[in-house]
């Protein structure tokens, strides 16, 4: 299917020059896809298997940026560790420790952002409020913490947060999620001059979110069509 250049046009024109970064998300989507929209000059794209990604990513332009925004197995870090741009999944100490490890193998500091369940369903990957705070608490200089762990890891980078709202029609819901991730992320900046990043929004929702103070929006079936 070829990529609808219309609706990512009309994407584009809405963010304007507000400060928000679109990631295009082409997963199940062929790499001539890729570079249909690559050639119309989008340079940021998202993937959700880590294998889909090595093969693709072994074909295209070397200056694609790769954003990795699904489950990611500790034992998959080290295919995407030497290209990876960011990993905006991340949901333990553990998976970051398994990040450092491969990052400092390959000599570079790999962003990162925590994925935070902000959606009611079940299904959704990512921190809840408390696993969040006991991560970023680790952070603290308080000698009582766990003494800075994550400051220990020197090839990783946590830039922020990214979260999904719940799927469902009722866009009140959506915007009430959007808006606590957006507390939660403000309420993060204020210790961690590193955050700048959060990520919300898709297809159905990112008009919203953009509202709510989104500074990336992670869209797919707009621009390249519903997926199989
Ligand atoms: C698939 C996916 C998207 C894009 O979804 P669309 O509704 O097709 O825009 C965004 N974020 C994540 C984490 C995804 O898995």
């Amino acid at each position: 299917m070829p990529v609808n250049k219309k609706s990512y046009e009309q994407i584009i024109a809405d963010l304007g020059s507000r400060h928000v970064t679109l990631v295009a998300v082409s997963k199940t989507k062929s790499v001539e896809e890729i570079k249909e929209l690559y050639d119309l000059g989008q340079k940021d794209f998202g993937e959700n298997y880590v294998q889909e990604l090595a093969t693709k990513q072994a074909q295209l332009p070397k200056d694609i940026r790769w954003h990795f925004i699904g489950h990611l197995q500790g034992n998959k870090v080290k295919q995407i560790a030497p290209f990876i741009h960011l990993i905006q999944s991340v949901d333990s100490y553990r998976l970051l420790q398994k990040i450092n490890k491969e990052g400092l193998k390959n000599d570079r500091v790999i962003e990162c952002l925590l994925q935070v369940h902000i959606a009611q369903e079940e299904t959704k990957f990512g921190l809840d409020e408390n696993e969040l705070n006991e991560l970023i608490n680790m952070n603290s200089d308080e000698p009582a913490s766990p003494a800075g762990r994550l400051q220990e890891l020197k090839n990783v980078q946590i830039r922020g947060l990214m979260g999904m709202a719940s799927f469902t029609d009722d866009m009140k819901k959506v915007r009430a999620e959007f808006k606590h991730l957006k507390s939660i992320f403000d309420k993060l900046q204020t210790l961690n001059s590193e955050f700048r990043t959060l990520s919300m929004g898709m297809s159905a929702d990112y008009p919203i979110a953009i509202e709510e103070g989104s500074t990336m929006i992670r869209i797919g079936s707009l621009i390249f069509g519903a997926r199989d």
